[in-house]
């Protein structure tokens, strides 16, 4: 369990980062999410890129440990190879358009019906 989290917004770094969930680096100058918290006991500062934090807030589950429900490098990686993904952003852009079909898939039947007159 995390104790203390604090996800802060930086609109331009001024050193180069690492994304700690694609561990690929975010140059000097651009955005990034700074995460700082106290896990189990253990201080945490980490940085995320812009698109692992929206994988992190929309799709928490591709890019977690399901054991202990912590951020997992191993865990994006894993997602994108079920997806056939090379980037983050392409896996973020492919469970979207997941949602978006499910979606569909879900009200389309009834939206139809409604429209036919079923329901009257
Ligand atoms: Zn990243």
């Amino acid at each position: 369990m995390s104790d203390f989290l604090n996800n802060r917004f930086i609109k331009h770094t001024r050193k180069i980062h690492q994304c700690d969930l694609c561990l690929r680096k975010i140059p000097k100058g651009f955005s990034a999410h700074n995460i700082k918290g106290v896990y189990d006991g253990e201080f945490f500062n980490i940085y995320h890129c812009n698109t692992c934090n929206e994988l992190g807030k929309e799709f928490y589950e591709y890019v977690t440990d399901g054991w202990d429900g912590c951020f997992d490098s191993q865990a994006l990686q894993d997602s994108m190879d079920d997806y056939e993904c090379s980037t983050p952003l392409q896996l973020l852009n492919t469970l979207r358009k997941q949602n978006e079909d499910e979606h569909k898939h879900q009200y389309e039947p009834l939206v139809n019906s409604v429209m036919k007159g079923d329901y009257y």
